[in-house]
């Protein structure tokens, strides 16, 4: 990490990364509100023998210890990332509340939910097209035509959306609605899908694997962030251990640790750690209360009749209520929910 010193001009700056290119290493500068910082990905000895200490601008070089560097909260000295999606902003004292059905199934059901999510304040619309089934004979999505109920939900509501690919061949069609590709937690190891999704630009949510460290997590932040995609929010979905009574255990430890390595994000799901609905407005207002920048919650007009999650998913008349106990959680994390700025004059 080659830390420039506050006065560095621009020149100075591509000066640094011009030469750091020139040993086959990868510059990604960061430009912070006081410093910029470039970190330079690659040979540490190639790096070592140009010598930049002294070099025009640079202040001192840092060695990066972590497997991770450019998720690491190191490279942005403790600032914390303020993503803009779709001029929303995730992070910092902004909470973000994504909200919508575990799959998309119908035009009527998508819809209803949009804008039931969205007139009670939610920031992101979520719905599945392609869907991760654990058993192949399941439901799979709508695919294509879900990405179309999907663009409709946005044209008619403004909202974001959120959606998950699986596979790399599915990612031009999705990213003509996306706002922001989720990468399930059964592909958070898909290396070349998660490069593919860096190379895109396009913001992503990344969840937490079944079984995943927090550090491999961020390794797979990694693979996104070093195609130059810096739009990155991590998602903890709950993880296997040996208790039956839920379908997984949310660890809720992550959200302050996660803020202790890294400066990207932090969301958190409980509707799939749990399983069972009646537990998500406990775990929601836990995880806001604990700092966390957003939740992604299911939320379906009527769950009995849901094709996929029916347990789990929010009755869509109750979700105004819960966002409004979710908005006092946040204010306890010191967050506020993202709200539409009230357009002035008329
Ligand atoms: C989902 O969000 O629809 C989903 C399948 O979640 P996960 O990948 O966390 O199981
Ligand atoms: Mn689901």
């Amino acid at each position: 990490m080659i830390v420039m010193k506050p006065a560095a001009t621009q020149e100075e700056v591509d000066a640094v990364v011009d030469r750091v290119n020139s040993v086959g290493a990868r510059a990604h500068v960061i430009y912070g509100e006081e410093l910029t910082v470039i970190g330079a990905i690659g040979d540490a000895e190639h790096v070592a023998r140009l010598n930049l200490e002294g070099a025009p601008g640079v202040d001192h070089m840092v060695p990066i210890s972590k497997p991770y560097k450019l998720a690491s909260s190191q490279i942005t000295h403790g600032t914390r990332s303020v993503l803009d999606i779709a001029g929303r902003k995730v992070g910092g004292d902004q909470f973000a509340m994504i909200a919508g059905p575990c799959t998309i199934e119908s035009r009527e059901q998508t819809l209803s939910t949009a804008h039931i999510v969205a007139d009670a304040g939610a920031t992101m619309f979520r719905g599945g097209a392609y869907k991760p089934r654990t058993s192949p004979y399941a439901f799979q999505g709508l695919g294509q035509e879900g990405l179309r109920l999907l663009a409709e939900a946005k044209a008619q509501t403004g909202l974001p959306i959120v959606t998950e690919v699986m596979d790399a061949r599915d990612l031009e069609p999705v990213l003509e609605v996306a706002d922001v590709i989720q990468i399930g937690a059964r592909n958070m190891q898909n290396y070349t899908l998660l490069s593919e999704i860096g190379r895109s630009g396009c913001p992503a949510l990344i969840k937490r694997g079944l079984a995943s460290t927090l550090e491999e997590l961020l390794m797979a932040a990694e693979y996104v962030l070093k195609e130059g995609n810096e739009s990155v929010m991590l998602c903890e979905r709950g993880i296997r251990t040996f208790e039956t009574s839920y379908r997984f255990t949310l660890d809720l430890m992550a959200i302050p640790v996660l803020k202790e390595m890294t400066h990207l994000p932090v969301i958190v799901d409980p509707s799939h750690a749990a399983g069972r609905r009646d537990l998500v407005a406990p775990m929601s207002l836990a995880a806001a209360a604990a700092g966390a920048d957003g939740l992604i919650v299911e939320v379906h007009p009527n769950p009995d009749e849901a094709i996929c999650d029916a347990a789990q998913q929010l009755v869509a008349d109750e979700f105004p209520e819960y966002l409004d106990r979710v908005r006092a959680a946040a204010a306890v994390g010191g967050k506020a929910l993202w709200e539409q700025p009230v357009a002035s004059g008329r």
